[in-house]
């Protein structure tokens, strides 16, 4: 159920309609918004039915939350969510979160190289995967902790928060103490342990859609994470499987607004995945951002032929830096800005 007040509403009868809630064995949401305030209350259908709840001094009016997803609705919460992931960095409500690295971590001396040449050009995440979810299990995997040391330390030397996949419930604590920001991989997005267990920290989780997920699917697993109590995060649209295969994966772009209307998470693309071919990156990525996205990732190698994990997909650094030149110009047109990692912040 959402509560809407009224815009007079003092905060002693906000109090007041919390504690009864409370009592009722319930668990009210408060959303303060520009406009309106709102009470996000969710629990046994039942028992809200039966709460008086539009009798409460302060209320204007009670509607019942029709879609599955409650926590991730508008409904809930009509403003942008924007998601803190260190450094200054904010993705959303107008900021841009541009995710660039290798797909693996393979080394200090290769991941700083890719990374100084990508803060640069003016990314300010870094990814690089420890834990990668191979389809043969004779591939490469991961460096593992000696790949979240790497990270870690390479991020701070460059002065930008790093984000890596977390692929098991039992990384998570390993995880959380090396990284600013989870990813959630599209073949775990319904791993529904791994998104309560992260849902049950205060890192921010990037929710990568599985290949063969539904908007709606998404959107719950996100919930999942949200009704633990973790409001930090942030959607990416990698592509699902059809019948094309001519590129990796097909870039559902349709779906950035789309999940806008109904959702308040931000939401970036990466066209890497997506396209799983270098050339075309550069124009999914201008329209993602051109289509709304709240940032781009981009999966960059200074020599991708000795690349360990998706090197055909991943683009050199200059190629990189011209895309980040384009998408500078949009977001200039589109007033959204792209944060600089705030030197010596942590
Ligand atoms: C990755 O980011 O390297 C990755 C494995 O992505 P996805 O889960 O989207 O396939
Ligand atoms: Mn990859």
């Amino acid at each position: 159920m959402i509560i809407v007040l009224k815009p007079d509403c003092t905060d002693e009868q906000i109090e007041h309609i919390e504690e009864q809630i409370v009592a009722l064995g319930l668990k009210p949401e408060l959303s303060r918004g520009v406009q309106r305030t709102l009470v996000g209350v969710i629990g046994e259908e039942d028992v809200l039915r039966n709460a008086p709840l539009g009798a409460f001094p302060g209320v204007e009016k009670v509607m019942p939350i029709l879609k599955p997803y409650k926590r991730a609705s508008r409904d809930f919460q009509p403003e942008d969510s924007v998601v803190d992931v260190g450094r200054g960095v904010r993705v959303g409500g107008g900021s841009l979160g541009m995710v660039a690295g290798p797909c693996a971590i393979e080394s200090r001396e290769v991941l700083m190289e890719i990374g100084e040449s990508v803060r640069q050009a003016g990314a300010n995440i870094l990814r690089g995967g420890a834990f990668k979810p191979r389809t043969s299990p004779y591939s490469f995997q991961g460096m593992g902790e000696e790949g979240l040391k790497i990270l870690q330390d390479v991020g701070g030397e460059l002065g930008m928060p790093v984000v890596t996949e977390v692929m098991d419930p039992r990384q998570v604590e390993l995880v959380d103490r090396y990284a600013d920001v989870f990813q959630i991989g599209a073949r775990n997005m319904q791993n529904f342990n791994l998104l309560s267990e992260v849902g049950q920290t205060t890192r921010p989780v990037m929710l990568k859609r599985g290949m063969s997920a539904t908007v709606g699917d998404l959107l719950m697993s996100a919930e999942y994470i949200l009704a633990q109590g973790n409001k930090q995060v942030i959607l990416c649209e990698r592509g699902i499987r059809s019948f094309e295969d001519s590129t990796r994966n097909v870039l559902d772009l349709a779906m950035v607004p789309n999940v806008k209307q109904t959702c308040h998470l931000p939401i970036i693309v990466d066209p890497s995945h997506a396209t799983g071919r270098p050339e075309l990156i550069p124009a999914m990525a201008r329209a993602a951002v051109a289509g709304g996205a709240d940032g781009v990732h981009i999966e960059v190698h200074n020599c991708p032929e000795q690349a360990l994990s998706d090197g055909p997909q991943a683009l050199l650094p200059d190629q990189y830096a011209e895309v980040m030149g384009g998408l500078r110009q949009l977001a200039e047109l589109f007033e959204k800005v792209i944060p600089e990692p705030a030197v010596g912040a942590e």
